[in-house]
């Protein structure tokens, strides 16, 4: 692993831990040349997830477009980027767990909102209302008495 900062090639490791719930493992690494330390994640090489939509097409599930799906659901409420990013890891956990490599859109969308109604109310609506792609007003408003 290059160092980021300048470009050695060898680095040591000065620290290993677990991380998304033992799916990968987070290590903090020291340039042998310049001394910048920085992180490296290392998970095991996985088969992709397909995404299908309602429409029949698919995409490869994509952690970094859900982290930023959810960071927008979640701006300006009391809920720390890690816990955006622990909820994703639980899914994720969830998906491996049950050797799914096909998942609907809706389903994905509900196993975010499952875990979204216990964390923040507000951003569960609006990723709610993003998510399910609303057809109506009605849709809208049963949605908003689920979480009462
Ligand atoms: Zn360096």
């Amino acid at each position: 692993m290059r160092c980021p900062s300048c470009g050695y090639p060898e680095s040591k490791v000065v620290d290993s831990r677990s991380a998304d719930e033992g799916a990968s493992i987070r290590r903090r690494r020291e340039c042998l040349e310049c001394g910048h330390r920085f992180t490296t994640y290392e998970r095991l090489a996985e088969n992709p997830i397909l995404v299908t939509k309602t429409d029949g097409s698919s995409e490869v599930f994509d952690r970094a477009k859900l982290m930023r799906g959810l960071l927008i659901a979640c701006a300006k409420r009391p809920i720390t980027p890690e816990k955006v990013d622990n909820l994703i890891a639980s899914i994720e956990t969830e998906l491996r767990s049950t050797q799914r490599t096909e998942i609907k859109s809706k389903d994905l969308g509900d196993m975010v909102l499952a875990r979204l109604a216990n964390l923040d109310d507000v951003a569960y609506i609006r990723f709610a209302s993003v998510y399910k792609d609303f057809q109506s007003i009605e849709e809208f408003s049963a949605a908003l008495k689920e979480i009462g």
